[in-house]
């Protein structure tokens, strides 16, 4: 036998086409080869275990030869080979239809176009200019083929001698590619795609220190191990297996994971692995060590983006799945309903192995809390069906650190915590330093504080609130909403509000004499707001404090996190100071103010009080009159007692300024409520403590 012929394409030649797009993944080449030499082994090993062939199996490992000399790099194995009619029929004849138009549309996507036209032993042309079989079938009688093409579509083929069974697919190397006669590379991708293949793979001889030296041994360099943990049953496998796999597969990995899910489903689709979560530290472990993506071991990829639910790729492990389709581009992935079951299966996995651990070993769970808490609640942001699932077991922790479930929480805290409108109201703190006094406080009062330093927290909290409101408006007797308020965001008696609040009895001029001499020494800047408001809060609380509103100042956090939200994060801060009229201290600065001013604004408020009845009076003659029927007159009228009143209430306010700036007891109270909160800071905080020191 001996035959030239043209490789069966029906477009003018593939070899163009895989040079020129499969470019950026040539070293996939070797993936393909060593896939093709495991399947035939495997296949060998299922005939002979039916009788179908017969004799020694013998050696089967698959090798990995390079000659340097020669310039080729030999796929070798000892598989069921084939026959010059199986050559001609697998290899010869490619089907090849709409190439041209299917090429163009993945042309970026070599393993797409690969998978689409079964181009696994062609992909071998990416890197070598002539690529050469020899191969010898297990049937018996069979005669050795050797195969020879040097990437125009013209092949020989004719009859040899192959002393083994098996085939060697011999890859002449291109000059541009002579990396991939490199030992260190060829090593290095070997250990990348084959680390778990089901057939030992050889290459080279192992090597062992001696004298100082590197020297080869006398064994053969394996470089896989053919039954990685996730193939085996979990019963098999121990606690220390599971670790003994992670570090197996993160070889730079130093910590240990925190526990482990053995995936295994054969309905509706194959999928089996190993997912670990890892205390996450950092960026860079979630970026090195990925979840990596198998297809009957062999290794596919680490982006599986598409494969699992983005939380998920948090995790550590092993995904394979020969269901997932491997070869086509990812934006199809997406849509492909394979794929979309996966990924629910593993979302319902992860989920049931955390409530299953939360259930049989709580305390377990709660060590652990700290380090899992970030990707369960991404989980819970993320997807609704996880939160569904996740709201059973994810924690809240107080300062005490206990740790509680939501449902658990709203229990304990409901009876001394629900407001006079029903609601009840979690306290958090974020810095228990920086809030100290405002926890004390509120525990005095009976009342229990939440730590909420998490990075996610403040959108848990507020998932948490929607949850909890969406459940309670189903219900007919209208029970309270439930609300997260930071401690330190107000007095406590106003966080938690048990009755009615006092009004401030104080007179419009009274009120304008405190709001005024405040108001002109806030510090006004463009990043942060200042408000002054007046509240009869209650006798033993602060004179003077500042208060920052719970919901502005979530959104802004948020929006640190979040796209989209640009508007919060362009806000200013905004804060209230708010000047507690039933604190002994006002009522008597209140009178130190109006006395020491008396001189100056007692001429302006009868001023005032005169103009404010001149414009009731046009008002109460112009009442009930459309613009139109008014005259120019009565209009110019209105306009000038207005701005008339304008101008006296600044004057006024400029009494009360100018009281302010010489005051030091105002500097020191609003001092006071900016150092409560936190911030008094630089220069401020300077003036501030020589000021204290000089009022001693
Ligand atoms: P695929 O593996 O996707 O079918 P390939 O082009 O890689 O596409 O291979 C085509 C066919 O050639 C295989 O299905 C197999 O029947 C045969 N073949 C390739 N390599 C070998 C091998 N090393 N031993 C036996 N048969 C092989």
């Amino acid at each position: 036998m001996s035959k030239k012929g043209n490789i069966g394409v029906t477009s003018d030649n593939i070899f163009p086409v895989i040079k020129k797009f499969l470019y950026s993944d040539h070293e996939i080449f070797l993936r393909e080869l060593i896939s093709n030499a495991v399947d035939a082994t495997q296949k060998l090993k299922t005939l002979a275990s039916v009788g179908e062939a017969k004799g020694e199996l013998g050696d089967t490992r698959v090798r990995v030869l390079i000659d340097k000399q020669k310039k080729t790099l030999t796929v070798q194995d000892h598989g069921i080979g084939m026959t010059a009619e199986e050559v001609d029929k697998y290899i010869n004849q490619i089907a090849f239809s709409g190439a041209e138009e299917f090429v163009n549309k993945y042309k970026d996507n070599a393993a797409a176009i690969i998978g689409h036209f079964g181009l696994g032993f062609y992909s071998a042309f990416m890197v070598a200019d002539k690529v050469e079989i020899f191969s010898l079938s297990y049937q018996e009688d069979a005669k050795a083929v050797h195969w020879s093409c040097d990437g125009s579509p013209e092949y020989t083929m004719e009859e040899t001698i192959k002393a083994e069974r098996g085939t060697d697919i011999v890859l002449h190397i291109n000059e541009e590619y002579t990396q991939y006669l490199e030992d260190s590379t060829v090593e290095g991708l070997l250990t990348k795609y084959c680390k778990f293949l089901p057939v030992e793979i050889a290459f080279g001889m192992k090597k062992e220190w001696k004298d100082g030296k590197q020297v080869e041994t006398g064994e053969e360099n394996i470089i896989n191990d053919v039954n990685p943990a996730w193939t085996r049953k979990p019963a098999d496998l121990t606690e220390e297996d599971y670790k003994k796999f992670y570090h197996q597969l993160y070889p730079h990995q130093m910590d240990e994971p925190l526990f482990h899910i053995h995936l295994n489903v054969d309905y509706p689709f194959n999928l089996t692995g190993i997912l670990y979560f890892p205390r996450i530290k950092n960026n860079i472990d979630i970026q090195r060590n990925k979840i990596q993506l198998y297809c009957n071991q062999v290794f596919v990829t680490d982006e599986v983006e598409n494969i699992v639910p983005q939380y998920l790729t948090l995790l550590h492990g092993v995904i394979d799945s020969p269901d997932i389709p491997l070869n086509v581009s990812r934006s199809y992935l997406q849509s492909d309903n394979n794929v979309k079951k996966i990924s629910n299966h593993i979302t319902k996995k992860v989920a049931d192995k955390l409530a299953e651990i939360f259930r049989s070993d709580r305390e377990d769970f709660e060590k652990k809390w700290d380090d899992i808490k970030l990707f369960i609640q991404y989980g819970m942001l993320s997807d609704e069906k996880f939160y569904d699932r996740a709201v059973g077991f994810a924690l809240l922790k107080n300062l005490d650190s206990k740790y509680f479930t939501f449902d658990e929480y709203k229990v304990q805290v409901k009876e001394a915590q629900t407001d006079k409108n029903g609601d009840i109201i979690m306290l958090y703190a974020q810095d228990a330093d920086a809030s100290y006094a405002y926890i004390q406080r509120a525990k005095e009062k009976g009342y229990d504080v939440l730590l909420m330093d998490g990075e996610l927290d403040v959108h848990a909290m507020s998932q948490f609130e929607q949850k909890s409101f969406e459940h309670t408006t189903d219900s007919d007797d209208k029970k309270g909403a439930i609300r997260f308020v930071r401690v330190d965001s107000d007095v406590i008696e106003n966080i938690i509000q048990k009755e009615d609040k006092a009004k401030v009895e104080l007179t419009a001029n009274e009120e304008d004499a405190l709001r005024y001499t405040f108001e002109s020494l806030l510090p006004k800047t463009d990043k942060t707001r200042y408000d002054v408001s007046l509240e009869a809060v209650s006798a033993d609380a602060l004179p003077v404090f500042l208060t920052q509103n719970e919901f502005m100042r979530r959104m802004k956090e948020m929006s640190a996190h979040q796209q989209g939200m640009s508007f919060y994060g362009n806000m200013p801060d905004q804060y209230n100071l708010v000047i507690n009229t039933a604190n002994d201290k006002v009522k008597a600065l209140l009178g130190e103010i109006t006395t020491a001013c008396a001189e100056g604004t007692t001429p302006l408020l009868e001023q005032i009080a005169a103009k404010k009845a001149e414009e009731a009076t046009l008002q109460e003659a112009q009442k009930g009159k459309k613009d139109a029927d008014l005259s120019q007159e009565e209009k110019d009228a209105v306009t000038n007692v207005t701005k008339e009143l304008a101008a006296l209430k600044m004057q006024l306010k400029e009494q009360y300024t100018a009281y302010a700036t010489s005051s030091e007891k105002i500097h020191q109270l609003i001092d006071i409520a900016m150092l409560a909160a936190g911030q008094l800071k630089g220069e401020a905080l300077a003036k501030f403590v020589n000021r204290s020191v000089e009022l001693l």
